[in-house]
């Protein structure tokens, strides 16, 4: 069974995580994995969340099942985070998830057992998991262009017409903030056009919504999806909880389908539930009953936007100081887009040699493809940061 066995090819992010760990200079610059860091380096748990957790150790009396579904109120409340007011609730089919992940798995079986002919549209750049997830189930991916790594832009035109070519029925996957890795949103009336060009040409969005809350608000970044949902007939969304509430390691999820009527969305949570079952039959209890316990309740929901508000406000900041201390040190603006890029990642253009000299000169650890963590930089380290890009790329 095992002698022929290869290792996998390492995940370029944890392996970079693990050269970090063994480094042993104290000014080294972590600017890998995606989770919000504080000034110091750490990742504390949520005034909020502590809250609730607290009230559910006082309060919880079980550890019973939770169900295929999980929490219904969890999924419920989710709906109205995710949606707002865009559609009605009873038309969402939705279920409880082991983090962003389990909910884009549970919807790339259920779209594998009902659309196993389609393709699945990937954004180029996307977050490495993607192909990989699709591919798990026998879906088959294609790319469309999303962003210019030599301009640092978005490729809006080249977007529409690549889906313009994509076959009716396929599905195209759109995050709905804060892409990663490249940080460049829609705008507004990008997303208009985007749900026209889908309704015309019959494709199903589904959007993959990491980071709500970590780019301009938690209603600002979920328009996208929003306004889709308002034109589409029929929508899929994988929701995180992992970022805003920082609830890594708990796995929050929350997969969800805008159905066309409550009908057929009562069919699709039954669909998902068969795939939960042979997945992981129940997904845990405990990050989803903070979720809930902060969304249901006004002194905890507050508190949690106020958190929530300063990380944003802390990732923004950091952008703006970036953007400027690359412009103080070359002159020039080339590197203005970071202050316009939404929630923790942006991408520099770098080679592997350049990405490799970060790391062994100046102790900064930069994902292979020249994605950083914003939030990883130490607002104190910035302006030292923007020379030794500037020093590498002169080398
Ligand atoms: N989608 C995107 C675009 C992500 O960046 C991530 C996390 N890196 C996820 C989904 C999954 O998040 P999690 O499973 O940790 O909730």
């Amino acid at each position: 069974l095992l002698a022929a066995l290869q290792p996998p090819p390492a995940d370029p992010i944890l392996a970079l995580g693990g050269l970090f760990a063994a480094d042993p200079r104290p000014g080294r610059i972590d600017l890998g994995i995606g989770i919000y860091k504080d000034e110091a380096g750490a990742t504390p748990i949520m005034r909020s969340v502590k809250a609730a957790e607290h009230r559910l150790l006082d309060t919880r009396t079980t550890k019973r099942y939770v169900g295929a579904r999980g929490d219904r109120q969890f999924a419920a409340a989710m709906i109205d985070l995710v949606f707002g007011t865009a559609t009605d609730s009873g038309r969402v089919a939705s279920l409880q998830a082991p983090g962003g992940t389990g909910a884009l798995r549970v919807l790339a079986q259920f779209l594998a057992a009902v659309r196993p002919e389609a393709t699945v549209w990937l954004p180029d750049p996307t977050w490495l998991n993607h192909e990989a997830i699709f591919a798990a189930v026998g879906l088959k991916t294609a790319y469309y262009p999303y962003y210019d790594r030599e301009r640092s832009e978005l490729r809006f035109d080249a977007l529409c017409e690549r889906l313009r070519s994509a076959a009716p029925g396929d599905i195209v996957l759109l995050h709905g903030c804060c892409h990663n890795p490249s940080g460049a949103d829609l705008d507004e009336a990008q997303w208009r056009t985007l749900a026209g060009l889908l309704l015309e040409r019959d494709l199903i969005p589904f959007v993959d919504i990491a980071y709500q809350g970590f780019g301009r608000g938690l209603d600002e970044d979920a328009l996208g999806l929003r306004i889709l949902a308002e034109q589409l007939p029929e929508l899929l969304a994988a929701s995180s909880c992992s970022k805003n509430f920082g609830l890594y390691s708990e796995r929050v999820g929350c997969a969800m389908v805008l159905a066309r009527n409550p009908r057929e969305a009562e069919i699709a949570t039954a669909r998902m539930t068969v795939h939960a079952r042979t997945l992981y039959s129940m997904p845990p209890d405990h990050g989803a009953a903070i979720v809930r316990t902060i969304l249901e309740d006004d002194a905890l929901l507050t508190d949690w936007h106020s958190e929530l508000e300063a990380i944003r406000e802390d990732m923004n900041g950091k952008r703006l100081h970036l953007a400027k201390a690359f412009r103080q040190a070359s002159g020039t603006d080339e590197f203005g887009y970071l202050a316009h890029g939404f929630g923790m990642f942006s991408l520099l253009t770098l080679s592997p040699a350049q990405i490799e000299h970060a790391r062994s000169a100046f102790g900064i650890y930069i994902v292979e493809d020249g994605r950083i963590n914003v939030a990883g930089l130490p607002t104190s380290r910035i302006d030292d940061f923007a020379e030794a890009i500037l020093a590498i790329r002169k080398a």
